[in-house]
């Protein structure tokens, strides 16, 4: 990769860099296609990140479709595709993580313990090797845009940081690798993430102040359709501490993760006030 990424740069062109965890959907091709609007040359990786998950979470299960997902990133404009295994990342004696302090405190940080610091090492490591002009990331996973903004910013790397918007089913469901582990049934009532969120939306829109009426909206919401709540929070859009009020000019983000079934889901939207 190093080689193949010196050759590119050698040739002044820059490279943009989606890091995923593959079974891809449309969320992560919308990425890609951005990056070959932003950068000469796109690279994706495909990466189930073991540091990531806690002993009791998914890892072993995780979706995976190394075949079909190459397909999707040719189809979406990707160059080159790196898929390493997890002793080629984490090598034996292998010791230097990565905390991004604040932001990754609350919410999943606090839920997942070791999540964040999962992420910012993989990301900060992929960061290094590719030595990308444009990273690309969702705000499907809020909290994780915030934690690798900082993280870029912080480590002077250079390299720009674009939050993509969240691509939605057409009847709002986040798409979510993990949605192929709901049932026909399961899959009916994680709609209520999505509905909650703009539920909440609109209250605000319409002059709703109040954070505590705008979670309990949600909850209502996760409630109907005996979804178990991990959190439903209100924060500031940057970061990411608790509000009990929504102000004008001071953006806010509503977030959700909740477990329907098995099936542990996030969502999250903007909150705008009038
Ligand atoms: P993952 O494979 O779930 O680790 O996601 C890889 C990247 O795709 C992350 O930056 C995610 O935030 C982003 N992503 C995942 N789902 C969506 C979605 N529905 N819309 C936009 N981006 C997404």
């Amino acid at each position: 990769m190093r080689a193949w990424v010196k050759s590119v740069q050698q040739r002044g062109q820059r490279i943009a860099l989606v890091p995923t965890m593959g079974f891809l959907h449309e969320g992560h091709l919308s990425l890609m296609r951005e990056g070959g609007r932003r950068a000469d040359v796109v690279a994706a990786s495909i990466f189930v990140n073991p540091t990531q998950f806690g002993p009791k979470e998914d890892l072993s299960t995780y979706p995976r479709d190394a075949e079909g997902d190459l397909a999707r990133c040719g189809s979406a404009g990707v160059f080159g595709v790196y898929m390493p295994e997890p002793s080629a990342v984490y090598p034996p004696g292998y010791q230097t993580y990565v905390n991004v302090e604040e932001v990754s405190r609350g919410l999943d940080g606090e839920k997942r313990p070791g999540h964040f610091r999962g992420v910012a090492t993989v990301v900060a490591k992929l960061l290094a090797l590719f030595r990308p002009e444009v990273a690309l990331f969702g705000e499907k996973d809020y909290q994780q845009l915030q934690v690798i903004t900082r993280l870029a910013a912080d480590l002077e790397l250079g390299v720009e940081i674009v939050g993509m918007p969240t691509i939605r089913e057409k009847d709002g469901l986040a798409m979510s690798s993990r949605n192929s582990y709901l049932s026909a049934e399961e899959r009916v009532r994680a709609l209520a993430l999505s509905r909650g969120l703009f539920a909440a939306q609109h209250r605000a829109a319409a002059g709703e102040r109040d954070v505590s009426k705008l979670v309990a909206l949600i909850r209502t919401e996760l409630e109907g359709v005996q979804a178990r709540e991990d959190y439903v929070e209100i924060v500031d859009a940057s970061r990411l501490t608790s509000l009990s009020t929504l102000e004008e000019g001071a953006p806010a983000r509503a977030l959700i993760a909740a477990f329907v079934g098995k099936t542990r889901l996030i969502d999250n939207m903007a909150l705008q006030l009038g």
